[in-house]
């Protein structure tokens, strides 16, 4: 899927919107009271309840990222090195 959900627990407040809105990939953690995404979606329907659960948090406590942005910054990785040409020429 193109996006991941993740809860902010520092934000929740409980109330159990967004398990409501998305069952299949949001719970409710037993004595916390606070949601946990359980299950990033796995089709277009699922994607669609997170997002309805990110709208309906009364707290803004769910977050949305590109699903690729973890790929993204691991190409990020080979950035600070820079070609071996550089140093060369430096000298
Ligand atoms: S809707 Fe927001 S505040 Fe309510 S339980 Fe879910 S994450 Fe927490």
């Amino acid at each position: 899927m193109s996006r991941q959900f993740t809860v902010d627990e520092s934000l929740c407040i409980g109330c159990g919107l967004c398990h409501e809105r998305a069952p299949e990939n949001v719970e409710m953690l037993p004595g916390a009271a606070t949601a946990r995404v359980t299950q990033q979606p796995r089709n277009d329907e699922e994607e669609q309840d997170c997002e309805e659960a990110a709208d309906y948090c009364p707290t803004g406590g769910i977050h949305e990222t590109p699903a690729d942005a973890e790929a993204g910054s691991s190409q990020g990785s080979d950035g600070p090195h820079p070609p071996k040409d550089l140093d060369a020429a430096a000298s």
